[in-house]
This record gives C-alpha cells, sequence and structure tokens, in this order.
C-alpha cells in the first residue's frame, strides 16, 4: 500500500486526511448557459472562505468531483487549498452523457484510456496537477451506451492503475449497473463510492449496492433543513442497524451558490460536521457517525497499489 494520496498541493501521506467530504465543489463552472448559473461556483474568495468554515468545524479534505467538461480547474483548486489551509483532492474522468465533451465520441476505447491513464499518472494538463480518483456517471434509469463504455474504460482504467472511482448515479439510479459493468471491466469495488445514491429513498438498494462490494455516499444532505434531514437521518439509522456502517460516506455535493454560506446561501460545508451530527448522534452514536466522515472515505480513496 503506498502511503501518499494525491492532493492538489502535491503528495500528502495517507494520514492527513482526516475528516474528508467525498463529494464536493469549490470551483465549478458547468457551462456559460444561464441555467447553470447557480451551479457556478468560481469565486476564489468565497470558494476559500467556504473551506475555512469546514475546517474550522473540524474537517481536513475535499474530494472537488468536478469532471472534465464541467469547469475543472486544478490550479484554481490549488490557489483555495493553500489559502484555506485545507486539504483538496481532484479528479479525473467524465459525468453522465449530457455533461461529456464534444471530442469524446471521435476518440477510440484505447485513446480514451490512455488519455486517462496519462492524467493519472503525469497529471492534468500544463499544471501536471495529479488526480486521487476518477468519475463516472450515469443518466436518470437508463446507461446511454456512451455512458456503457466509459465505465468499461475506467474499469480497466483502475484495474491498471488501482485509482479509486466516485460516480454519479443521478437520482440515486443504476447503481446495480454501474457495479456490474465496472467489475466486468475489472475493476476493485472496493475502491468505487457511488454518490447520491440517498435520492433513490430506499435503504434495501443501499444495502444491495453494499452488498455487492462498493461504499456509497449519502450527498444530497442539508437540503431539507426544515425537518432536520428526517428522512436520511432515519435511512442512516436503518442502515447502521443492519450492519452497513462501515460502507456510508456523508458529503454535501453543495455545488451551488445557494448552498453557500459564502454566497448566502445554506446549509453551508460546515453542516454536517455541526447541525447533522447533533441530529445524527442521538440515533447511531459517535463511533459511526465519525466513520462516515474519516475512515470510510479514507478506505474508499486510499490506494493499494
Ligand atoms: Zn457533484
Amino acid at each position: 500500500m503506498t502511503n501518499l494520496i494525491n492532493s492538489v498541493c502535491g503528495e500528502i501521506p495517507n494520514s492527513s486526511l482526516g475528516t474528508t467530504y467525498i463529494h464536493e465543489h469549490l470551483y465549478v463552472y458547468p457551462s456559460e448557459q444561464l441555467k447553470y448559473y447557480d451551479y457556478t461556483i468560481d469565486d476564489i474568495d468565497r470558494a476559500t472562505a467556504e473551506a475555512i468554515s469546514f475546517k474550522n468545524a473540524g474537517g481536513n479534505t475535499l474530494v472537488d468531483l468536478t469532471p472534465i467538461n464541467y469547469g475543472r480547474s486544478p490550479m484554481l483548486l490549488k490557489k483555495i487549498a493553500q489559502a484555506a489551509n485545507v486539504n483538496i483532492l481532484c479528479i479525473t474522468g467524465f459525468h453522465k452523457e449530457e455533461f461529456q465533451p464534444k471530442w469524446l465520441p471521435e476518440m477510440s476505447n484505447q485513446e480514451i484510456y490512455d488519455f486517462l491513464v496519462h492524467e493519472i499518472l503525469d497529471g492534468i494538463g500544463f499544471d501536471k496537477i495529479k488526480p486521487a480518483a476518477m468519475k463516472l456517471g450515469t443518466s436518470y434509469n437508463a446507461v446511454t451506451e456512451s455512458e456503457k463504455r466509459i465505465i468499461d474504460i475506467e474499469g480497466n482504467v483502475q484495474r491498471d492503475t488501482h485509482i479509486p472511482i466516485v460516480t454519479h448515479c443521478d437520482q440515486g439510479t443504476m447503481g446495480v449497473e454501474q457495479l456490474k459493468g465496472l467489475k466486468a471491466a475489472g475493476a476493485d469495488l472496493s475502491h468505487v463510492c457511488l454518490s447520491h445514491v440517498d435520492l433513490a429513498e430506499d435503504v434495501d438498494y443501499v444495502e444491495r449496492l453494499a452488498d455487492m462490494g462498493a461504499s456509497v455516499s449519502f450527498d444530497h444532505i442539508g437540503r431539507h433543513l426544515a425537518d432536520h434531514d428526517a428522512l436520511r437521518v432515519k435511512m442512516l439509522t436503518r442502515l447502521v442497524a443492519d450492519g452497513y456502517g462501515d460502507r456510508i460516506c456523508l458529503a454535501g455535493d453543495m455545488g451551488r451558490k445557494k448552498y453557500y454560506l459564502a454566497y448566502g446561501g445554506k446549509p453551508g460545508l460546515k453542516y454536517i460536521l455541526t447541525d447533522l451530527k447533533n441530529d445524527l448522534l442521538p440515533h447511531i452514536g459517535n463511533e459511526a457517525y465519525e466513520k462516515m466522515v474519516n475512515s470510510n472515505p479514507q478506505k474508499v480513496l486510499i490506494r493499494e497499489a
């Protein structure tokens, strides 16, 4: 096992990951279309202020899950990491088909494979910042041909480089299909984390994904402030009671202005470490809570070769 992990500021010891959110967005610029204005986080000072509030609440590491063709900028993430003095990890890989680059269909499987391995081994673009994970995505209740192809290619890339994979499950769906495809391509599902599964609102489904060997993230947290995330607290309580406490990561996927305190929104990055923690502790206890923000995301991210 390697003792180091790639952050945007260079390699850091695995032991310095600490409290980690596995799916966030500190710098994201999906598109110039007006409908994505709220999804655009491009003010470095505000992102830094938000990252500092996370740190002051006990946070250490944020994984920026902004993929290729969605406004990814490892160099700006590095500026935020340095200014806020937090670890930020960036990624390679692609979103669901709607947000995949237009050049993707023109590339062969081998070319896409080589491109991803190049980013992983040599770093991203001009700045040569190395990613710590790789993203893939699927559409709502469907896996398109292009998404199927990326699952297959990224499964091969993970088999050969051991880079962890964090996926986008649209509205929580298609997790089983993602895992079957990745497994068939040789991926190690113990380093795969499926995002947004809380949106499926189905504990049996989440348990099935965990039984297949993957981890999951509850990351649409902080959207239901009026009832203190009651449904998520209930789902997490049952998952822990059923013995799945080692497979769940907590994050906010707060890639919208309306979720950032620094833009005047709610609940902000610190919410999971403050209010949600207070709501969860009476139900699951501190040990189970700490796993979800410490050892569970770390287990996904730390590479074994
Ligand atoms: Zn996201």
